[in-house]
């Protein structure tokens, strides 16, 4: 299996490293051609208003879009989360408005920019390491998103359907359980018979 990594800016070779280790083939994703014969995209973390501007600049919003229309399933980091989102508290205009999900971005306080924790996960563990740099949280989903963890009263990760979210960074640590989960969804999608080969 094949999957990509968004390489405009942020925590990419992280990712790569960690999809490698879980024995699947991880690209570096900058450009139309980067996307085809994917069978999943993981979005990292990084500053999702620069990410977006790249987005723009590669001319990638759309045919990422069109890659989600395939069914493909994306797995949004931090700001990558920030992009998937339909909706961003106090900005007119979301990104790629894919996850049925609220967000605010920034929303564990100055004081505490950076830390690291172990935050219970449904059906994954009770135990999983996570890395919050300037984290956002979501702060309300739609009816067909289910909320996978909550850390500080504030939900962390969540999935509908194709799409995986989370405010933290599971790639900065050792812990590859959440890639794992992620690589079992782009499993289960390849052998479905909505899967079909993205030729965008
Ligand atoms: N604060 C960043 C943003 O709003 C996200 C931080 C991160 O990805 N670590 O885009």
């Amino acid at each position: 299996m094949k999957i990509g990594v968004l390489a405009l800016q942020g925590a990419v070779r992280e990712h790569i490293h960690q999809i490698q280790s879980l024995g699947c083939e991880a690209n570096e994703v900058k450009s139309l051609n980067d996307l085809s014969g994917l069978n999943g995209l993981v979005l990292p973390g990084g500053e999702s208003t620069t990410m977006r501007r790249l987005l723009e600049r590669h001319q990638l919003l759309n045919p990422i879009r069109s890659l989600a229309q395939l069914g493909i399933p994306m797995f949004g980091t931090c700001a990558g989360l920030i992009l998937l989102a339909k909706e961003i508290v106090g900005d007119d205009e979301a990104h790629l408005k894919l996850m049925d999900v609220v967000i605010e971005r920034n929303s564990f306080g100055r004081q505490a920019d950076s830390f690291e924790v172990e935050i219970a996960v449904d059906q994954i563990g009770d135990d999983i390491s996570a890395v919050f740099i300037r984290a956002p949280h979501i702060v309300s989903v739609g009816p067909n998103v289910e909320i996978l963890a909550e850390f500080d009263g504030r939900i962390v990760l969540a999935k509908e359907g194709q799409y995986l979210g989370c405010s933290f960074h599971p790639e900065l640590t050792e812990d590859t359980r959440l890639m794992h989960y992620f690589i079992e969804m782009v499993r289960d999608f390849n052998k479905s018979p909505l899967a079909k080969s993205n030729s965008i």
